[in-house]
């Protein structure tokens, strides 16, 4: 695709665009036990429309090990390969290396103070890093790193932008003329189809910006002494 409008003045140059699969069951749309079995995301050069690097991992699963017949059918992920797969502390450490690569790489950082090109997350509703990691981490106690922690939810920019509510993300595609490419509910067509949505969006002067922000686990701690050292 061609540059967006004004992309010079884009407050980000990179967006990384995440979707993550879980364990499911019909009809518990909200299980409190969700875990991760896909993590995948892709980086997008808001610049030229393109994405320039795609990260892929098989979760395995650790409370339910077994995946629910009807989550195979919804994702496409088999018994084999969340078996094959690696702890979801591994997974975030592999994603890690992979971030931090691209950074150095594109010379690009999460952190407004730092010079160079700006990063954040891009995620099809908050449901990924405000319900399913965050919850998932505080459970199996593992320490999630503060970039989680910011992100631009591509849904609710597109309801504000386009004054509209789609049906899911295919929906979206279609209503601006484009069709889902591969398999819906598998989380990296997810991850590729919203960075082909983004894209169209910008080239339509949608202005991507951060949508929500959750305290860094730091900030958390140092609340909770502080309430705790107030009551004793
Ligand atoms: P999605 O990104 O739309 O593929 O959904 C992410 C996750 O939400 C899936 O891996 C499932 O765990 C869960 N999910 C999505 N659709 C349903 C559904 N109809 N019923 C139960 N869980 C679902
Ligand atoms: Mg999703
Ligand atoms: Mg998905």
């Amino acid at each position: 695709m061609s540059p967006p409008p004004g992309s010079l003045l884009l407050e980000f140059q990179y967006l990384v665009v995440l979707d993550f699969e879980s364990t499911c069951w019909e009809g518990k749309w909200n299980a409190p036990q969700h875990e991760i079995i896909e993590f995948p995301a892709v980086l997008l050069n808001l610049q030229s429309g393109e994405v320039i690097s795609e990260f892929q991992q098989y979760v395995m699963p650790m409370e339910q090990p077994v995946l629910s017949s009807f989550c195979t059918n919804l994702t496409g992920i088999t018994q084999e390969q969340v078996d094959a797969g690696v702890p979801l502390g591994t997974c975030i450490c592999l994603f890690s290396k992979w971030m931090q690569h691209l950074c150095e790489q594109h010379k690009m950082s999460f952190c407004a103070a730092v010079p160079g090109n700006r990063v954040t997350f891009a995620t099809w509703s908050d449901w990924d890093l405000e319900i399913c990691l965050q919850r998932e981490c505080t459970r199996k106690r593992i320490r999630k790193p503060d970039f989680f922690n910011q992100w631009a939810d591509v849904k609710l920019l597109y309801k504000k932008f386009y004054r509209r509510s789609p049906k899911g993300l295919a929906g979206a595609l279609q209503d601006l003329g484009l069709t889902f490419q591969g398999r819906e509910h598998s989380g990296i067509c997810d991850a590729r189809n919203t960075a082909t949505l983004i894209s169209h969006m910008l080239h339509d002067g949608c202005v991507i910006t951060v949508t929500k922000s959750l305290a860094p686990e730091a900030q958390k701690t140092r609340a909770l002494l502080a309430i705790h050292g107030k009551k004793h």
